[in-house]
C-alpha cells in the first residue's frame, strides 16, 4: 500500500542523509519525533506501528525538509502517507474527527472570534461557504456511489 505511494528510492536516500533532522521543528521541540526512524521502517516494510504513534500526527506540514532537501522530496510525504493510511482505518486524534465534522458543518475549523476581530478593527468575516461544501461533497459521493456499481 505505502509503496503505490511513496517513492522507496528517495526515501532510501533520505535513510541515510537526514539533513532535515536538524531544522525540522518538531524534531527540535517533540521528544521522540523523530522521521528518520519511520522511513527507516517503512523501507524495512515494518511501518505498521507508526499508524497508531501520535508522533505522525506531529508533523506540522510547514514544508521546511522539502525545501531544504536536495531530491525536494522530506520527511513530509513519508509522515503524510502513514496518517492517509492511519485515516482510511479509522485511527486519528479525536480532535481530527471534530475538526473534520466542524468543517463539513460549517466550513470552518472554529469559528471566527467576533470581540476580538472589533478590538482589532477587523471587518465581519464573510460567510464561509459551507453550502457550497456541502453541494461538492454531496456531488462526491455520488460519483464514488456510481464508480462503485
Ligand atoms: S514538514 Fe513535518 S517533517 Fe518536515 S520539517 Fe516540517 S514538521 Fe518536520
Ligand atoms: S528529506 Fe531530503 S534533506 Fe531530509 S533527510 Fe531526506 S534526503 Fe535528506
Amino acid at each position: 500500500m505505502l509503496e503505490a505511494t511513496l517513492n522507496l528510492k528517495l526515501l532510501e536516500m533520505c535513510s541515510k542523509c537526514g539533513a532535515c533532522f536538524s531544522i525540522c521543528p518538531s524534531c527540535m521541540h517533540i521528544p521522540g519525533y523523530d522521521p528518520r526512524a519511520v522511513i527507516n521502517d517503512i523501507l524495512d516494510g515494518n511501518y505498521e506501528k507508526w499508524l497508531t504513534s501520535r508522533h505522525i500526527w506531529q508533523c506540522l506540514e510547514c514544508h521546511h525538509c522539502l525545501e531544504i532537501c536536495y531530491q525536494h522530496y522530506g520527511f513530509e510525504n513519508a509522515m503524510a502517507a502513514l496518517r492517509t493510511i492511519a485515516a482510511k482505518r479509522g485511527i486519528h486524534p479525536t480532535q481530527l474527527k471534530r475538526g473534520w465534522e466542524m468543517f463539513v458543518k460549517t466550513s470552518r475549523l472554529g469559528e471566527p472570534a467576533l470581540p476580538a476581530r472589533k478590538k482589532l478593527g477587523l471587518p465581519e468575516p464573510k460567510a464561509s461557504g459551507a453550502d457550497e461544501f456541502k453541494k461538492l461533497l454531496s456531488l462526491l459521493k455520488e460519483k464514488r456511489e456510481k464508480k462503485k456499481k
